[in-house]
């Protein structure tokens, strides 16, 4: 995903070859989920997908097909394999869609998100049911995923670059990042940087990993 544009994997989307594929290419337009998938799986933290109803089960079926391909991938049985959370934004599960209105009182709103402490999850990301059929592309490939997990660095240093730092310090003053939420996007830049097989933690992997903490719906 980080060195190729969404462009290369357009594809001209054929609808028989479509209704074959696995529920990893099923999930379209979604390629920041799956990039948040991937890590959630590359570093085992855990994850909470946020969107319209209608996009659950896709969104569930995608992360446990990777999951299984991982497995198999690395020739390993999970016996407790993490789990994806997936949570609607407000009651009638259309709060900040571009084109279907939210019917839902504020009131309404604070008390559904109030039941969900979201913030103690590493990764938050929101899905987006959106389909341009302008452009449509079934994205990376679910086999090619796998293999980027399974072959991944392991690094335990937490060595990062001067930017990194001031990065972080900016993330931990502006979403007012608690201790725990601050070690927790470490760990997950730590696996970004693991993914591309770098020891020392960069820039653009703690800013990937600060993203999975802001998201717009709070
Ligand atoms: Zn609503």
């Amino acid at each position: 995903m980080s060195t190729k544009t969404l462009d290369a994997y357009e594809v001209k989307l054929d609808l028989g070859t479509f209704m074959n594929s696995s529920p990893w290419q099923k999930l379209l337009n979604n390629e920041h989920t799956k990039r948040a998938m991937e890590v959630s799986i590359a570093g085992m933290h855990s994850i909470a997908v946020i969107g319209s109803s209608d996009l659950k089960r896709l969104v569930i079926d995608a992360y446990n097909d990777l999951f299984e391909r991982v497995c198999k991938e690395k020739k390993e049985k999970v016996e407790a394999p993490i789990k994806l959370n997936f949570y609607s934004p407000c009651p009638c599960g259309y709060f900040g869609d571009s084109f279907r209105e939210c019917t839902c009182t504020p009131a309404q709103i604070i008390k559904h998100r109030s039941k969900v402490n979201l913030w103690r999850f590493d990764i938050l990301v929101e899905a987006t049911s959106r389909l341009n059929f302008n452009k449509l592309y079934l994205g990376e490939a679910p086999e090619a995923v796998a293999k980027r997990i399974s072959s991944k660095a392991t690094y335990t240093t937490f060595r990062i670059s001067s930017d990194s730092a001031a990065l972080l310090d900016m993330a931990v003053n502006k979403l007012f990042l608690s201790q725990y939420q601050l070690e927790s996007t470490l760990k997950v830049a730590r696996t970004i940087a693991d993914l591309e097989d770098s020891e020392i933690i960069k820039a653009h992997h703690i800013s990937e990993a600060i993203q999975y903490k802001n998201i717009s719906i709070r």
